[in-house]
């Protein structure tokens, strides 16, 4: 059940239980009257012990003087009450309620039928396999591949390497007893360590489609949701069925949600998490030489992970699923194009060459991005254009076209974003300017999109320092041709800081020397970090404070010589941007008069 449901569902309840107490309450007051026979009510009528009667149809309640109160029925309301009244008792009557039914279905039916239809609702979703009370159940989703739209490794592009690792799986598989009549070991658990979106769940769903085995995935976080106990007996749920249906293949996403290194975590351990990484140990564990079921488990944090879970015969085996280099994200748009019309002039290699720091899942996205831009042009085919604004909207988040910018920030934009790109464009070993814009996107104003040439692992001081002064760019131009500075340039500074910070502490990069410094609180709370805070005194971090403060400065400093003192070109490119809000590498080229080969 969805959240939203479950609340509708628990709003639910509350109403039904409030309308039986508002019922209880209501009737409450006639519960203290006791019950007497017809004629003892003839008694009191002739004793003068009445003190007050309320006739409600032909229910008769009465308070005696001395304070009892009985109850009774008569069919002959009016003589009583007219003996009554003249006795000078205080009557009230009311009259029969004609509608007696309805207000009976409505007082009694109504919730009992919203329960009714409450359980068959629970009892549905119970057998549809629906989170709601299915606790003890697990979430797997099952796969068993369909040989007509299996995913395969044609499906999977770029990460030959982790294919060729899965082969031998693939093949025990398909013939477990090839294998164990030889006494073979094979592993029982696969880790696959990447990035998020760089393939693991495909490949797994692969191996499973290559094998033509059932595939069985449920996700670490699912695991661990809501009352102690219930992640372990959902594993264990899930590995009776894999047994039923083996050979398969078992999928864990996100293992390190259940995986963590247990008892580190804040204020003690998560029992839950606990009882369920050790449930999953144990089913490990129990596999005899003919549990044909090849355990795989992705995870992008593997140093976070308790090493229980990476001993022999656990995830004994672990492959590294990169993010794809350039050849690889050609491939994998070349996967992903496959059923789509592409105009003449779209170059794949331009937009692999272009989309550095892309992960499959990016690009998978992106095809699917331009696509549908094509599709809204009502374009049968889908061009260039169409990949350059998809690479916008996936790079950057959705335009914001209704935004409301008023003329004052447009201007201030306008200048900021082309003090990136001036510095950028001034300074060497900088990664060249692709586009500038100020169309709102997201949270930002406007974006001045650099991107690399190539595939970067490592990075020189030089760059380092010159990529914080095209941060520090925008406030420079700012400063320097407004006179003004803004909040716009947060983000920057921010980026800036944390870039020096790295310098620093980790790179080794200032006069602090080549030494690691590790003051990351920013991972207190997931498990075992916390172990490894703060390895200096108050007098180290007061100097990595100055360091970095030192290499932010020097950044703003060269930023700012630059801007002034070029500032014809900001001016030029800034009213040129607030003419046409975007501009591409070209247009800066002939905005600075150059004929730079670097542009892309
Ligand atoms: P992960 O499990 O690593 O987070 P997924 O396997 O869920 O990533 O990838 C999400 C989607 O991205 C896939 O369904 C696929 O469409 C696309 N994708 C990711 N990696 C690749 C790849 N190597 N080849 C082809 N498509 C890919
Ligand atoms: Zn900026």
């Amino acid at each position: 059940m969805s959240p939203v449901y479950r609340n509708a569902f628990l709003w639910m309840i509350i109403a039904v239980l409030m309308i039986l107490l508002f019922n209880m309450f209501n009737n409450a007051g006639n519960y203290s009257f006791v019950k007497i026979d017809y004629t003892k009510l003839i008694r009191l009528v002739d004793s003068d012990k009445i003190k007050s009667v309320r006739f409600d149809g032909n229910e008769v309640y009465i308070t005696t003087t001395d304070g009892k109160r009985y109850r009774t029925y008569t069919p002959e309301v009016k003589d009583i009450a007219d003996k009554l009244a003249k006795k000078g008792v205080d009557v009230v009557v009311k009259p029969k309620e004609n509608n007696s039914i309805l207000t009976n279905i409505l007082i009694y039916w109504v919730p009992m039928i919203v329960f009714i239809f409450l359980w068959f609702y629970f009892m549905n979703q119970m057998n549809k396999g629906g989170k709601a009370l299915n606790f003890g159940k697990s979430n797997a989703r099952m796969f068993v591949s369909d040989p007509k739209n299996r995913v395969t490794f044609k499906d999977v592009a770029g990460i030959d390497e982790v294919k060729d690792e899965l082969l031998e799986i693939i093949e025990f598989l398909k013939n477990p007893g090839k294998f164990t009549k030889i006494g073979a070991k094979i592993p029982k658990g696969v880790l696959l360590v990447g990035a998020p979106g760089t393939g693991k769940t495909l490949v797994a769903k692969a191996v499973a489609g290559e094998a033509g085995v059932p595939f069985f995935t449920i996700s670490g976080s699912d695991f661990v949701e809501m009352f102690v106990g219930v992640g372990a007996s959902r594993v264990r749920d899930l590995f009776n069925q894999a047994k039923r249906n083996a050979p398969c293949i078992v999928f864990i996403d996100e293992i390190d949600a259940v995986g963590r290194q247990r008892g580190a975590g804040v204020g003690g351990g998560n029992d839950e998490r606990e009882q369920t990484l050790n449930q999953l140990l144990v089913e490990m564990d129990g596999f005899q030489t003919d549990t044909n079921i090849i355990v795989m488990a992705a995870t992008n944090r593997p140093d976070v992970l308790d090493p229980a879970l990476l001993r022999p015969g656990r995830f004994d085996r672990r492959i590294v699923v990169p993010k794809p280099d350039v050849k690889g994200r050609l491939e994998i748009l070349k996967v992903h194009t496959r059923k789509i019309p592409l105009g003449d002039d779209v170059d794949l290699e331009i937009i692999a060459k272009t989309t550095s720091g892309f992960v499959g899942a990016d690009l998978a996205n992106l095809v699917n991005e331009a696509a549908l831009i094509a599709a809204r042009k009502n374009k049968t085919k889908v061009e260039m254009e169409d990949f350059d604004l998809a690479k916008d909207k996936v790079l950057l988040g959705p335009e914001r076209k209704n935004a409301i910018i008023s003329e004052r920030e447009k201007r201030i934009t306008a200048y900021h974003e082309s003090g990136h790109a001036i510095v950028a464009k001034m300074l060497p070993n900088t990664d060249p300017v692709h586009k500038v814009s100020i169309i709102p996107r997201g949270m930002a104003l406007g974006v001045t999109q650099q991107l690399p040439e190539d595939d970067k692992y490592t990075y020189d001081k030089e760059y380092l320092m010159n990529r914080i002064a095209v941060l520090m760019g925008g406030r420079a131009a700012e400063e320097v041709m407004l006179g003004s500075i803004t909040t716009g340039a947060g983000n920057d500074i921010e980026r800036a800081t944390e870039i020096a910070r790295r310098m620093v502490c980790e790179w080794g990069m200032s006069s602090l020397g080549p030494i690691h410094l590790s003051d990351e609180g920013k991972e207190v709370f997931l498990g075992r970090d916390i172990a490894v805070r703060k390895t200096f005194s108050e007098e180290t971090a007061r100097l990595i404070d100055a360091e970095i403060k030192k290499i932010v400065d020097d950044g703003y400093r060269i930023a700012v010589e630059i801007i002034t003192e070029n500032k014809d070109k900001v001016e030029k490119m800034a009213q040129r941007l607030l003419e046409k809000e975007v501009i591409d590498a070209k247009e800066i080229d002939e905005i600075l008069g150059l004929n730079d080969d670097r542009a892309a």
